[in-house]
């Protein structure tokens, strides 16, 4: 398979600013593996009548959560410095925009979509204490990477990322695709847990799932937020789905409930007794429902730059 970079631009000396990353904890160096998810399209039930849905792709399997979560426990315990609650972080961000052509329903966005994408996940995280800084910003002109689509597609990850990943363990690095062969929607978005391969590390996203773009639903701004919560160490609200009684999210003061949400009206369910949480960053729900990260889930990201990302 051929992978060329058939151009690479840097933006304007405007956007490409450098803000160096404020850590707020001790240099460490870990490494463990990288989780993806495996499902494409769905079909729900949704306000009463079936439509193809599509999600995130984080969708890690009960036996990868447990791999993950030994793992995020022994770390704690190694390094334990719970209760020192950080006043705050910034991180940077490199956006790795792939395009089919220059033109911006094909990829190529403009200085406001970054620049307001940036704004939206900055006033998401500012309860959390978490702050984002774009540092830089590279054009890729490559439409077969573009037109390979948001597939969760290991070997095309593997092979992709590396050419273009930018920065260390904190640098949030953020691609930008298309949609897939023959139109195929694929997912929103994925990212990477945290503690994986540095190559590897990173965000992959629709750009029709940023601001103003066409997925009806999820332009809005908040799915690069959802991703970040992955980045930073979340699942989703429904992980463990099927069950109301397991482990769920890991967070406690989530509602655990059996299966994704996709709206916040009237109708909403409770899956396991409570009303399922359909404001969640971390649900599925559309962009317009999206407005919290519980304080469970702020501590489980705090643990997560503690041990993975200073
Ligand atoms: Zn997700």
């Amino acid at each position: 398979m051929r992978f060329q970079l058939a151009a690479i631009l840097t933006l304007s000396a405007s956007l490409a600013h450098v803000n160096a990353l404020i850590p707020v904890f001790p240099q460490h160096s870990f490494n463990n593996g990288q989780e993806g998810g495996n499902s494409g399209n769905r079909t729900l039930d949704v306000d009463g009548f079936d439509r193809p849905e599509v999600g995130c792709g984080n969708i890690p399997d009960h036996q990868q959560v447990n791999k993950r979560e030994r793992s995020f426990r022994r770390m704690r315990q190694a390094h334990r410095t719970s209760g020192r609650k950080p006043e705050g972080v910034s991180f940077s961000v490199h956006w790795n925009v792939v395009a089919a052509d220059e033109r911006p329903e094909k990829g190529w966005l403009e200085d406001w979509q970054i620049r307001k994408s940036m704004e939206i996940i900055n006033e998401d995280f500012a309860p959390v204490g978490v702050r984002f800084e774009l540092s830089g910003v590279n054009y890729h002109k490559n439409p077969e990477w573009y037109g390979r689509g948001v597939m969760n597609d290991l070997p095309f990850d593997q092979q992709m990322k590396p050419t273009m990943h930018v920065g260390d363990n904190r640098m949030i690095n953020i691609f930008t695709l298309g949609d897939g062969p023959g139109g195929k929607r694929g997912f929103l978005g994925y990212s990477t847990f945290p503690g994986g391969d540095l190559g590897q590390d990173g965000i992959i996203l629709n750009h029709n799932a940023l601001y103003d773009g066409n997925w009806d639903g999820s332009n809005l701004g908040h799915v690069l937020t959802h991703e970040i919560g992955h980045w930073l160490g979340l699942y989703h609200t429904f992980q463990d789905g099927g069950s109301c009684s397991g482990a769920g999210d890991q967070v406690g003061d989530t509602q655990i409930h059996k299966e994704a949400s996709w709206k916040c009206n009237s109708q909403a369910p409770s899956t396991c007794g409570a009303k399922d949480p359909v404001f969640n960053y971390m649900n599925y729900v559309d962009d317009a429902c999206r407005r919290e990260f519980t304080q469970g889930q702020i501590d489980r990201m705090w643990d997560h730059i503690e041990l993975y990302r200073s």
